[in-house]
This record gives C-alpha cells, structure tokens and sequence, in this order.
C-alpha cells in the first residue's frame, strides 16, 4: 500500500524548493503515454496557479487522444529540431521529473538535462528507480504516476489548487496506466484517491470517450488486420505475440499511437498471460511486453531486449531485423521461460 508519509522529508525538501523556485520545468519520459502526460499536466495545472512561470516539456510528440487535456495547449513538445537546441532548459531554476525512472529516459535532451544547475526532482511510480535527482518520491505500490501526484498535491502547500481541471488530468493517468483499473496495480488506495477525485466533479464518461473511444477507422481496420494476420498464439505456453512490418504501418496510415494498446489484444484470449508485440520502426523495433500475475516482464525486457517497465508492463528497443527478433522470442518462450510459462497457474 503506498504511502505519502513515508516521504515526510523528501516532500518538505520537494515543496520548500517549489516554493523557491521562479522557472520551473516538468517533463517526463519521451514517447509519453497517458500517464506520463496526465502526471505532468496535473502537476501544471496546479503550478500555474501560483504564478510561478511552468513549462512542460515533452520530449517527444505524443498521442492524439490527449490533446484535449487541460494544458495541453501550453506543453511545449520536441521535435528534431528543438531536441538539440542546447538552450532549451536554460533558465530552470527546477526540474520536476515525472513517470520514469532513469535519466536515459529523457531521451535526446539527455545532455542538456545533465548540464543544468537546476535543482531536480522526481515523482515515479517504476522499479529500480536510479537516483539521478536532488530529490526523488518514488513507490512502486502507486498504480501510476498521476495518483502519485495526487498525493503530492495534496499533502504539499499546493492542496489549495486541487481542482477540476488538475484532477481531470490525474483520472486521465489514472485510467491508461491501470487498463481503466484492471491491473493488480489497482490497489485500495487508488480507489480512496479517485473518490476524492470524483468530488470535483470531473466528467468520467466523456473521459474515458475522449481516451479510449476516439480512433480513426483507419486505426480500427489496422487493429483487424493485425489480429487477423500478425498475431501468433503459442497456447502451450500461455504465450501470443503480434509483429508489424513498417509496410504494414504504411498500408494503414499509421498515426502516432495508433499501436498503443495492441500488445493487450492477445491478452483477451482464455489462458493467455504473455503477450509482446514487436513494431518494425524507422531505425529499430519497437517492443512491448505484457503479463498477468507474478510473470515478470520487466525482467524480460531488460535482460533479452534493453529496455525495462514493471512486473506487467515492459518496452525496450532492439536493433536486429523483426524477423530474428520474433525468431529470438519464440527461442526464448520455448527456452528459458518454458518451464515457469507452461506450469503457470492463473
Ligand atoms: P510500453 O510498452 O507502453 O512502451 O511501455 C510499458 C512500460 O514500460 C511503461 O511503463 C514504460 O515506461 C516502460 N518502458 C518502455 N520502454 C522502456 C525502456 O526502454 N526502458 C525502461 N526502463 N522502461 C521502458
Ligand atoms: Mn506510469
């Protein structure tokens, strides 16, 4: 069960330093994802109201289906370009990291976060955090980022901004980082802290509209066509993957976040704990791991594909042709795994 108080002194040292602070920037880990999103511009929303001058800033672009955040707006989001203009946190008098746990996870403004003075500090929610900042609250019993910063907010000076609009963005978080609560991640208290939410009146249902029921029929017909023709079950272990060829992300006009989620699909079949999808990217494949239960693939990820995540939810890159990548996996399902796959009991 998480709990705020066991921060007592990193949160004084963590408000203190808001409180002293003029140029404050927050960002978070490229290729955002809700959570990462939600985190920030809660996190945002409440600042700004201090008068203090807050930037978010998203290293990479990021989904279509939170751009209607409140906020969103105001995010200034990095593209080639502006990832290596080295001024860009230039003037930060503090870093406010959120939903990550390494500073590699920064991505290409790595060098320009290395160099800055500012003072920085972290709210995350991932194992093995590394400490890379002046100050770091992280909790792996928290479901996600965002009910991390709920809790910050709340039992820092900056409680008396909660409102509409800042909680709007934390059920965000909330709702992508837990499958829309269906992880073990959800635990007691996550469901205290949205109840809490729910008493600013936020608008669940157009929420969750807005996030989950907003594809393009483009997006929908990809997702048939992969179910269809890029997915391989390997029932006798538990196991089912899907690859995509970069042709194939062509063929159906593949938007940015198009393929969020599809790594879940194969999760709906009966008797299914393993899932990963493997995505033929410009320069490398773009993997993602998913499990039930005590599977853990976090270990997978960093062990065999040089990335990492949680115990249920995992990515990494890797820089060999899908084909032996898909090849390597099947190796490792009907090798090292095999035996604690095909004795899983869910
Ligand atoms: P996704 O499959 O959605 O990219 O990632 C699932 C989870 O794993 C997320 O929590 C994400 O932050 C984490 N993750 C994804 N890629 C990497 C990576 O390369 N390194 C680490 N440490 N975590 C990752
Ligand atoms: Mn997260």
């Amino acid at each position: 069960m998480p709990i705020i108080s066991a921060f007592e002194k990193e949160l004084a040292i963590f408000s203190d330093r808001i409180k002293m602070s003029e140029n404050i920037v927050i960002i978070h880990h490229y290729n955002p994802d809700g959570d990462a999103i939600g985190s920030s511009l809660g996190l945002y929303n409440a600042l700004k109201q201090t008068g203090k001058n807050v930037t978010v800033i998203s290293p990479t672009f990021y989904p279509d289906n939170l751009k209607w955040l409140p906020g969103a707006k105001d995010m200034k989001v990095l593209g080639k370009k502006t990832q290596s203009d080295p001024t860009i946190l230039d003037g930060a008098d503090m870093i406010i990291c959120v939903d990550m746990n390494a500073r590699k996870r920064v991505g290409a403004i790595q060098p320009q976060f290395d160099k800055s003075n500012a003072f920085k500090a972290l709210l995350d929610h991932h194992p093995f955090t590394e400490t890379f900042t002046d100050v770091t609250i992280a909790d792996t019993s928290y479901s996600s980022a965002c009910e991390l910063v709920f809790e910050f907010i709340e039992n820092s000076y900056l409680k008396q901004y909660l409102n509409k609009d800042v909680v709007t963005c934390l059920y965000t978080g909330i709702l992508t980082d837990t499958g829309s609560f269906q992880y073990s991640s959800s635990n007691p208290n996550l469901f205290r802290v949205v109840g809490k939410i729910m008493e600013f009146g936020i608008e669940k249902n157009k929420i969750y509209n807005r996030l989950f029921n907003a594809w393009s029929e483009d997006r929908i017909r990809f997702m048939g066509f992969v179910t269809c023709s890029r997915m391989v079950v390997m029932p006798e272990y538990k196991t089912a993957y899907i690859y995509i060829t970069a042709a194939d992300r062509r063929k159906y006009n593949e938007k940015f976040g198009d393929t969020e989620n599809f790594v879940n699909i194969p999760m709906q079949i009966e008797g299914i704990i393993f899932t990963a999808i493997f995505i033929e990217r410009d320069n490398f494949i773009k993997t993602s791991f998913r499990s039930k239960g005590t599977f853990d693939v976090n270990e997978v990820s960093a062990k065999h594909f040089n990335g990492g995540g949680h115990v249920n939810a995992s990515g990494g890159e890797s820089y060999d042709t899908l084909e032996n990548v898909c090849k390597k996996f099947e190796e490792l399902v009907r090798g090292e795994y095999a035996e604690v796959l095909k004795n899983y009991v869910y």
